[in-house]
């Protein structure tokens, strides 16, 4: 019998204590005869044409650490919030919203797809022109094999995604993402559209800015890779892709953040018996250093989207951007 994962019951606390989270259910998702909740929840500016930062995690059930990480900062601001003023003044220029469970029947049975074991990451429809890596790429062949893009269209968990995200593009004056996974190398790495194309995604100027303003303000904290997921390897089905793909009239820039699990495995080789152990920090000391690592970062993002940086780039001054992006990562 499945017992209702704790990531589940944590942001179930948090929305029940804090009635300033503004929280809906996008989507139920039946597993064995039960419900499980896909929810978002919302804090901060409620009025139109304010810039949205969102933080996802959970896409793939068994990299529970990036639920933990969108539900430690969650529970964090929460707490700030009582006595934080600036903190409370920016919220009153910036909507936060969070999806820190996309894939609750994943994160109940520990795999990486969803309960009909398609990969969420695989399943929007957009397929890449080119030949994409073999299986990991995403693959039709099969649910019993990983990577599985689905045959029936998007799932559920997917169409919820997609169809908020698109709301918030149509109600904020600009959209960044953090989308936390885990499993991927040594590194951490910040990873952006597209996967399915070697091609840069229009206006790349304004993640080249994001990813300058971030390592000249923060020098001692820039232990991020960023890089367009095609140059790691490239995929069909992206979900970000496929947003990407609808010409967003507002800004949108998002990322996917993939903290580098397999350093937690060189350092506890015992972790390789233990599937999850592949892609979650086992030792409490590295569970706890993964939750602190990145707030840095995520409140950058705040900040940054509260400042207006990416939305007033000029014409000009985006086009210059554009360039450099293009030498550094496509030349
Ligand atoms: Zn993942």
């Amino acid at each position: 019998m499945e017992s209702v994962p704790f990531e589940l019951d944590t942001l179930n606390h948090l929305i029940a204590c804090h009635p300033q989270l503004r929280a809906k259910t996008l989507a139920d998702v039946e597993y064995n005869g039960k419900l499980y909740p896909v929810i978002r929840a919302e804090l901060g500016c409620t009025n139109i044409d304010v810039p949205t930062v969102m933080f996802v995690g959970g896409v793939h059930g068994v990299e529970r650490i990036g639920c933990q990480v969108q539900l430690a900062l969650m529970a964090s601001l929460l707490t700030r919030l009582e006595w934080d003023v600036q903190l409370q003044h920016l919220l009153t220029r910036v909507r936060l919203s969070f999806v820190p469970i996309v894939n609750p029947v994943g994160l109940i049975r520990g795999t990486r797809c969803n309960g009909q074991g398609v990969d969420l990451m695989r399943n929007a429809p957009i397929t890449s022109a080119d030949k994409v890596t073999f299986l990991v790429g995403g693959q039709k062949i099969s649910a019993k094999l990983p990577w599985y893009r689905g045959k029936n269209g998007m799932e559920r968990e997917t169409s919820a995604l997609v169809d908020y995200v698109t709301s918030l593009l149509s109600t904020s004056s600009s959209v960044i993402v953090l989308d936390a996974h885990s499993g991927f190398g040594l590194s951490d790495h910040v990873w952006f559209p597209y996967a399915s194309s070697q091609s840069p995604m229009d206006k790349i100027g304004r993640i080249y800015q994001l990813k300058q303003a971030f390592e000249s303000s923060f020098p001692h904290h820039n232990h991020y890779r960023f890089s367009p997921q095609s140059l790691i390897y490239q995929t069909h089905g992206d979900i970000w892709d496929y947003l990407v793909a609808q010409n967003p009239k507002v800004p949108f820039v998002p990322l996917t953040l993939e903290m580098g699990s397999w350093s937690w495995v060189k350092k506890n080789p015992r972790q390789l018996f233990n599937f999850a152990g592949l892609f979650n920090p086992q030792k409490t000391h590295r569970y706890h250093r993964t939750l602190r690592k990145h707030t840095v970062f995520m409140q950058f993002l705040m900040d940054i989207a509260a400042s207006r940086t990416l939305e007033n780039l000029t014409d000009k001054q985006l086009h210059k951007l554009d360039r450099q992006a293009y030498q550094l990562w496509y030349e």
